[in-house]
């Protein structure tokens, strides 16, 4: 079912913490909006939920409008950072509880418990208390219990954050698989772009209760609309480079990527206007080694100091190198807009 925020806005005792959005959620889409932390993306997703009033404008779920609706009828399910499992109830009792409430018959209750422990490999842990499990595995019970309600739209909180690196990666490959079985619509928020690049149909950027920019993992990292997502999507981020160097190429910023910065090591005087790249001499100030690739960190003088990652070990030791800055890489922002066309 399509979900449409339509000018949503939120304000908290007058104080406007969400910038009227406007998004159209397909249905089956995995749409992840990832900001720093306060940008407003647990307020988007309350606002969603109905946890939230929102301000002014509208919310719509297929063909109906849920502005003012109670959260219990949006058909909507939630899943947060903390879990916020029932410590004194069983696995199958924290999974079987919304459904309790809703009445249904108690063997209904037990085929759609077992379906979804099946699913989330928590069969054997269904007489546990939440204290028993594992962080990924309290994760994965607060998941079933959204999954057993059956909602049109699962919303997820940071579902990820308090665990820890190793099984943050398995859970994210779960999510996807779990993703493309229930063929959902799916909510996500996080601060990790990581995450978004990997989990997402559509990534949605905010950045002080706005948009930024909303597309395709790949469109984001590729042809960022503004400085500020150049920064956000990529790791290492982004070098921006101002002053002469920007103002040449008809920007007031001029972005390149750690891994598209190549590191030569003869020194050059000045730069070659005719040449497909952007060059100019660097002094090496540290080298990272990372084993499948190396940062390496340089002063270009007035320039600034820039991050380049070679793959695999980097060997050259001269202090002095040129830095080469291909041109059909670099992205050129003027007033807060990218202004190369797109992709190039
Ligand atoms: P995020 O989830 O992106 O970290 P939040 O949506 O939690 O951000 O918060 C967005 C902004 O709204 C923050 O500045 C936060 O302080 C403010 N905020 C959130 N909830 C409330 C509230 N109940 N009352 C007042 N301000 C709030
Ligand atoms: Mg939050």
């Amino acid at each position: 079912m399509t979900l449409k925020l339509q000018n949503a806005c939120k304000s908290f005792r007058g104080t406007q913490v969400v910038h009227s959005i406007s998004l159209a959620v397909d249905p089956g889409e995995f749409v992840v909006f990832v900001g720093p932390s306060g940008c407003g993306k647990s307020t988007i997703l309350r606002m969603v939920a109905g946890l939230e009033r929102i301000t002014s404008g509208r919310l719509v779920i297929g063909d109906t409008d849920v502005t003012d609706m109670p959260p219990s009828q949006r058909g909507i399910a939630m899943v947060f950072q903390s879990y916020a499992l029932y410590p004194h109830m069983s696995v199958y009792d924290n999974i079987a509880f919304s459904l309790r409430i809703a009445k249904l018959h108690k063997d209904e209750i037990k085929a759609k418990v077992t379906a979804a422990a099946e699913s989330l490999q928590l069969t054997e842990y269904l007489d546990r208390l939440p204290k028993a499990l594992s962080g990924g595995q309290r994760q994965r019970v607060a998941i079933g219990r959204a999954i057993v309600r059956n909602p049109k739209v699962f919303l997820f909180d940071e579902p990820l954050s308090n665990l820890d690196a190793a099984l943050r990666t398995d859970m994210r490959a779960e999510l996807a698989a779990l993703h493309a079985k229930l063929q959902s619509t799916m909510i996500y928020v996080t601060h990790d772009q990581v995450e978004a690049m990997t989990l997402a149909d559509r990534i949605v950027v905010m950045n002080s209760g706005r948009v930024e920019q909303v597309g395709k993992p790949m469109e984001l990292y590729l042809a960022p609309q503004t400085p500020f997502v150049a920064e956000f999507i990529g790791s290492p981020k982004m070098n921006l480079i101002g002053g002469a160097l920007a103002a040449e190429h008809g920007g007031d910023v001029v972005g390149i990527r750690p891994e598209d910065v190549q590191v030569n090591p003869a020194p050059v005087r000045g730069h070659d206007r005719q040449a497909a790249d952007i060059r100019f001499p660097a002094a090496i100030e540290r080298i990272e080694k990372l084993g499948a690739d190396t940062l390496i960190y340089a002063d270009a003088a007035a320039h600034g100091r820039l991050l380049a990652r070679a793959a695999g070990a980097f060997d050259n030791t001269a202090a002095a190198v040129t830095l080469s800055l291909p041109l059909s890489k670099i992205h050129i922002f003027k007033d807060n807009k990218r202004v190369n066309k797109q992709g190039a």
